[in-house]
């Protein structure tokens, strides 16, 4: 048994480094508006191509001690790191123990909870540099989370009808939520607060997480946000008055909820 958990854990990591590459691709393609998926990658600063053997996650990075083997420029922190964290995401999710099982089985419980972090972790880190949330990401989401709601339907015996409606529903009461506050905070704050972008990831991951877990992630949300802002404002790395994405904030509360469910979280900040 202890060996089997040891064994699932190592391979949750070796996916997640695999698919945080993926990621990488993803992160720095979408936003130039390249196919993710031609051509092979490349170095940004001199386009020759990577090879399989450079382009190992982590530790490429680590021999090639941050540099591109032809050019020598600087190859950013920031893509061992993105690997990394998938790795950890992944490995979390293999050893979460949800409250409301969304599956009874495991397998799909983590293929979903995988699904869910590939999702996710590219629209937080697009959104945190680009204040930008892409519609495609967000689009593939819905897709995702229509899925697993009729996977879980038929194999909860749940009524499939009933289950699609619930998601729906979560979705877009997600949307309004956020649309009203944005607009409440145009009014206050005279100026945009958030983005149609954050609808419609509120909306997506009301879709994945269901009621009441749409409205707790929101309310969720708000509190890590706004910890973080008093956070960065005392460290000084945020300025009075900059742009916050909101994006992050909104799926690691999501991500959260759908990890340990949503009494856990009900309790704690009610
Ligand atoms: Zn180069």
């Amino acid at each position: 048994m202890l060996y089997s958990k040891i064994l699932f854990g190592c391979s949750s990591i070796f996916f997640g480094l695999i698919f945080g590459s993926f990621l990488n691709v993803v992160i720095y393609r979408l936003p130039k508006n390249k196919s993710v998926v031609k051509p092979r990658s490349f170095c940004p600063k001199c386009n020759k191509k990577i090879s399989w053997n450079e382009n190992i996650p982590i530790y490429s990075w680590i021999k090639l001690k941050g540099k591109c083997s032809n050019c020598d420029k600087k190859i950013s922190i920031k893509y061992p790191l993105t690997e990394l964290a998938t790795g950890i995401l992944f490995f979390l999710s293999f050893n979460a123990i949800p409250k409301d099982t969304f599956f009874e089985n495991f397998a799909l419980n983590l293929f979903f909870s995988w699904v869910f972090i590939l999702i996710l972790l590219p629209i937080s880190i697009i959104d945190y540099e680009f204040l930008w949330i892409p519609n495609s990401i967000i689009l593939v989401g819905f897709l995702f989370g229509l899925a697993a709601s009729i996977f879980s339907a038929i194999l909860n015996n749940q009524n499939l009808f009933l289950n699609i409606f619930e998601s729906l529903i979560s979705g877009i009461l997600g949307f309004l939520i956020i649309i009203l506050i944005m607009k409440f905070g145009e009014i206050i704050f005279k100026k945009p607060s958030m983005g149609l972008g954050d609808a419609k990831l509120a909306g997506m991951i009301g879709f994945w997480i269901g009621f009441p877990g749409v409205i707790i992630s929101i309310w969720l949300s708000f509190i890590i946000s706004g910890l973080f802002v008093i956070f960065g404002l005392t460290i000084k790395s945020i300025k009075k008055g900059q742009l916050i994405p909101f994006g992050p904030f909104l799926s690691i509360a999501g991500f959260l909820i759908w990890l340990y469910g949503d009494d856990i979280f009900f309790k704690i900040i009610f």
